[in-house]
């Protein structure tokens, strides 16, 4: 089976260097992920400025290409021009920080694998709940080696990405997987003003996720919360067909 596995935080971070080792164990692993952090930049793609794919070198020995663009640039440069094969599947993080309910919406590594997905390539994202980059990724790795071995033969819909998340617990405390929805959590975010050197304001968003199902474990904010792996089915219909016909009616 051959892997491409790709990320947001940037071709760098511990967490897809975790991800591509556990792949190893099943597949042939190429990455070809952002040379820098990418995260909340939702399904950007680069469409004024060139991309350039560079070798890059972890421990000595050839990891991966390091491409200067988004996560969904990574993926289509990656399928369309870099790699002479089409992949068997797409994998990407593991993300710092969990990437459940709206932030699907805004988060690159899921884009990532839904970019794979309108390819037609079987996909899937990973996310850890710790944002710590001295998280151990080792258990979620092998979370995500067991998920991804099994999705060629899952059956999944040809608009459908496995969105997995992971509570940072050891092996012996993560309860099980559970199949979950996407909760209802949200943002509540505010921006905190400050001074630059030269007297200026400028902003910075703070953010505070709430999360009002934290214990429904059916949601996969109440899983990941409660010691389960989460794995949402999660597709990008975007039309709101409850109030399709409602609409056309108005509009006779
Ligand atoms: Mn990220």
């Amino acid at each position: 089976m051959n892997i491409l596995i790709t990320n947001d935080d940037g071709i760098d971070s511990p967490g897809i260097a975790a991800l591509a080792h556990a792949l190893k164990r099943i597949g042939n692993v190429i990455v070809i992920a952002p040379d820098r952090q990418q995260s909340a930049v939702g399904h950007a793609l680069t469409v004024s400025a060139p991309l350039r794919a560079v070798p890059f070198h972890r421990d000595g020995d050839m990891f991966g290409y390091a491409v200067n663009g988004t996560p969904a640039d990574c993926v289509k440069l990656g399928v369309s021009t870099l790699l002479d094969y089409t992949p068997d599947i797409v994998v990407s993080g593991i993300n710092h920080g969990s990437n459940t309910s709206v932030n699907v919406m805004y988060s690159g590594t899921v884009s990532a694998a839904t970019e794979a997905m309108m390819i037609g390539i079987p996909s899937m994202a990973v996310s850890l709940t710790s944002f710590d980059l001295a998280s151990d990724m080792s258990v979620a790795a092998d979370y995500a080696a067991l998920i991804a071995e099994k999705l060629l033969h899952m059956n999944v819909p040809k608009d459908t990405v496995l969105n997995v998340n992971i509570p940072t617990l050891s092996a012996d405390e993560i309860k099980g997987i559970k199949i979950t929805r996407l909760s209802n959590s949200y943002w509540n975010d505010s921006y905190d003003t400050r001074k630059d050197p030269m007297g200026r304001d400028y902003y910075w968003i703070v953010g505070t996720f709430i999360a009002p199902e934290a214990d429904d474990i059916e949601t996969d904010d109440g899983a990941v919360r409660n010691g389960y792996v989460s794995i949402t089915p999660i597709h990008y219909d975007l039309t709101n067909r409850k109030y399709l016909q409602e609409m056309k009616d108005l509009f006779g």
